[in-house]
């Protein structure tokens, strides 16, 4: 394994909506090794193709499970997914933030990911390079959307409104291939976040990103 975990250590799998980017293999994954699924009941419904979950959890926002020591708690997003959430992990005094697959950053958003330790943001797009690419206009409408995708100026704005002195580590994520350019969206967080900048790393589609401690 590139990351040098072994699926069969998988002690849970975590889902936040049911578009193919995030649910392609889950379903293989979880039966081969045995390891229980929570997601949404919208997400079970409308992910059709996840298959059979012998070890299905249903979660629902703003309601927190406990696994293995851990405190998560799934809260809504607006996203155009049948019941996605993003997730808030805590450990002890110890707290990850998660927000991707959201169209608009709201006022939930900012106070869930307050405090973080950790934090893992939506860098999708460069608003420029979206308008100008190839996608159709109608993608380009629903990505740009309130129940699409975190451009990197939103990213920003959301990395400058819960930016604090104990903040250590940003992890950028979801960065469209087609629509951005890594250093564009490093640059932008890395302006929105100031002087007192943390760790900053980004997600690559191409290649499995590193473990974090957290
Ligand atoms: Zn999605
Ligand atoms: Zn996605």
């Amino acid at each position: 394994m590139t990351i040098g975990r072994a699926p069969e250590d998988l002690d849970a799998v975590f889902l936040t909506h049911e578009h193919s980017d995030h649910i392609g293999g889950v379903g293989p994954l979880i039966r081969k090794h045995g390891i229980p699924l929570y997601a949404t009941e919208g997400t079970v419904q409308a992910g059709e193709k996840l298959g059979n979950i012998p070890g299905l959890n249903t979660i629902r926002a703003g309601e927190t499970i406990r696994v293995d020591g851990l405190e998560i708690e799934p809260y809504a997003t607006a996203h155009d997914a049948r019941e996605s959430v993003a997730y808030v992990v805590r450990c002890q005094n110890r707290k990850l933030g998660h927000a991707t697959d959201m169209g608009i950053v709201t006022h939930e958003v900012r106070e869930k990911l307050k405090d973080s330790h950790v934090l893992l943001v939506e860098s999708n797009h460069d608003v420029e390079m979206l308008d100008v690419g190839p996608y159709p206009w109608p993608v380009k409408q629903r990505i740009k959307g309130a129940l699409g995708h975190l451009s990197n100026e939103a990213c920003g704005d959301l990395l400058a409104a819960v930016s604090h002195e104990h903040l250590e580590r940003v992890l950028l994520m979801h960065l469209s291939q087609t629509n951005n350019h890594p250093e564009i969206a490093r640059v932008t967080a890395l302006q929105a976040l100031g002087s007192r900048t943390p760790h900053l790393d980004l997600a690559r589609q191409d290649q499995p990103t590193e473990l974090t401690e957290v």
